[in-house]
């Protein structure tokens, strides 16, 4: 008897000695997880500071050259949207008319871009003022709209829209860099021109919609602007081209009409933004 007891203890002693071994196992296991947990966070955190390092670089390569002048046109801008944009200019004015157009771009919280003439800024500098106080941008068209003077010489395309530029700038302290050349870019401005206004730090911006209102002075000209907009397929913005003309206006809600119901937000140009040229 006594003997067994002696074996029962032996062999209690023995089950201890394996439990004690069996809770160093599990200790290592544990140690060893979590060793492989630490390794997983330093991974990770290894790829967030090469994202971080990634993303801290492009907005300073991005960044433009920053200009003094007087009133800034580009305003801050909401985040971008995605969605559908359109972009209305009105030539040629500032007319009679003008308030009018101001008005029911209001009505449909349109924002726009007129390129205007000189003498017609002398006679309605109020129409011009109102156009800054909205939110719409400026531009300029020139002073003589005549082919053999605006075109005459680089000298003198340059010299009328800068003419234009210090009316706007007197008028309204904008400073503006936004111009339309007379009949559009092509075939007049060539590149003796073309450097003349890079030279002056002017961007010029033609159209890819043309809403001919200047000749269908009935009305029909909406549905030029809404067949073209149907069948746009350019990478780049749309750019509806008007005047600030009695027919224009007469006819006008419709076209804001169309944009507002099918979605478009439509905007004023930006002097950030990429002009749309003629090629
Ligand atoms: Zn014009």
């Amino acid at each position: 008897m006594q003997r067994h007891e002696e074996e029962l203890d032996k062999h209690k002693d023995e089950v201890e000695k394996h439990k004690d071994e069996l809770d160093k196992h599990k200790e290592d296991i544990e140690k060893h997880e979590q060793d492989v947990e630490q390794h997983q966070k330093d991974v990770e955190k290894q790829k967030e500071d090469t994202k971080e390092e990634q993303n801290s670089e492009q907005p300073a390569k991005e960044k433009p050259p920053v200009e003094k002048p007087t009133k800034e046109q580009t305003k801050d801008q909401a985040p971008v949207k995605v969605g559908k944009v359109v972009y209305l200019t009105f030539d040629d004015g500032p007319h009679a008319v003008s308030k009018d157009i101001l008005k029911l771009l209001k009505k449909y919280n349109a924002k726009a871009t007129f390129f205007m003439l000189e003498p017609n800024m002398r006679n309605y500098p109020d129409a011009v003022k109102s156009m800054v106080k909205e939110g719409h941008t400026v531009g300029v068209h020139g002073v003589t709209h005549e082919v053999s003077k605006v075109y005459r010489s680089p000298a003198s395309f340059v010299g009328e829209m800068n003419k234009a530029i210090d009316f706007i700038q007197k008028t309204t302290n904008v400073k503006t860099h936004l111009i339309r050349a007379p009949y559009g870019s092509k075939p007049y401005v060539t590149a003796p021109f073309k450097a003349a206004a890079d030279k002056e730090k002017m961007i010029l911006w033609d159209w890819n919609i043309d809403s001919t209102d200047w000749k269908l002075t009935n009305g029909a000209y909406v549905n030029q602007v809404i067949q073209q907009t149907k069948q746009f397929n350019k990478k780049e913005p749309l750019i509806v081209l008007m005047h600030e003309k009695p027919t224009t206006l007469a006819n006008l809600e419709k076209i804001l009409k169309y944009y507002k119901d099918n979605g478009y937000e439509m905007k004023a140009l930006d002097e950030k933004m990429t002009p749309v040229q003629f090629k």
